[in-house]
């Protein structure tokens, strides 16, 4: 799929891994200037002027308010005010919504259960959300690329505009490394790509909850574990400034600690 962000759209606010939290995202943008306002089931937003909302992906699973989640972000880009990219967990949801994959998992059990608590109609444009979400998004003419969990090769990034995404690639830009390219231990997990990463652009990115936002090289990971019971966090462009929101709960328990950012960048620097 070709990435859909307009090249000229260079005032954005990259918003990290929301997973659910629709409190901490209604706080984030009350923080950022936007104002938000329920009309008739939807929302309707007024964003600060020239500015828009860009999503790192994973908008769902494992927090409390997945399906108004989703209708935030698709309200917002039917009205041209957001952009979203795929996380792994977007792709998992939109697998179960469509039968090719069990809804076994408890988190993917219960984001269904909240779509299905929608009005009719609202899975079926859900999915639609879900299937057209790229792998990745440039914008401000390849200076900014945004990806789930990164983007290994930039020069390929520039490639890529002009055909489609590998299935290779748009596995990494979803996924990240595979557990064969982590270290022995495998905790904490090292952003390998971002340590090697020389390219242009500045890469935005989420997927791997860490305690503080992690500039490496020209890359910037701002997944702060909000669901986890960390922050919620954006990092405006082209600002380069992050805001970050508490959490209200520990609305799911991290599988391992969150990555202490001095211990992650030192390992980097070795590797
Ligand atoms: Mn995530």
């Amino acid at each position: 799929m070709l990435p859909t962000g307009t090249a000229d759209q260079c005032f954005l606010d990259v918003v990290g891994d929301v997973h659910g939290c629709l409190d901490e995202l209604l706080q984030l943008m009350a923080a950022l200037g936007y104002r938000v306002e329920r009309l008739a089931g939807n929302y309707a937003v007024v964003p600060p002027p020239g500015r828009k909302l860009a999503f790192v992906g994973d908008l769902v699973n494992r927090g409390p308010a997945t399906a108004q989640v989703l209708r935030m972000a698709m309200s917002m880009a039917a009205a041209g005010q957001a952009f979203c990219v795929a996380g792994n967990h977007d792709e998992k949801l939109l697998r179960a919504l469509t039968g090719q994959d069990a809804e076994s998992a408890p988190d993917l059990a219960q984001s269904v259960v909240q779509l299905d608590g929608e009005p009719d109609g609202f899975r079926a444009q859900a999915v639609e959300f879900l299937r057209g979400l790229p792998a990745f998004l440039l914008f401000d003419g390849g200076r900014l690329a945004i990806a789930h969990a990164g983007i290994k090769d930039p020069a390929g990034i520039l490639e890529w505009t002009q055909g489609s995404l590998s299935a290779e690639a748009r596995a990494f830009a979803l996924h990240g490394e595979a557990a064969g390219e982590l270290d022995e231990t495998a905790a904490p997990r090292r952003p390998r790509w971002a340590a090697d990463y020389r390219g242009k652009a500045l890469v935005v990115y989420g997927h791997t909850p860490l305690a503080e936002p992690l500039w490496l090289n020209n890359t910037a990971a701002i997944d702060t574990g909000c669901v986890y019971g960390g922050r919620l966090t954006a990092l405006r462009y082209p600002e380069r400034a992050t805001v970050s929101v508490p959490a209200k709960a520990v609305y799911s328990r991290s599988r391992r600690p969150f990555q202490v950012n001095a211990l992650l960048a030192a390992q980097t620097e070795k590797a």
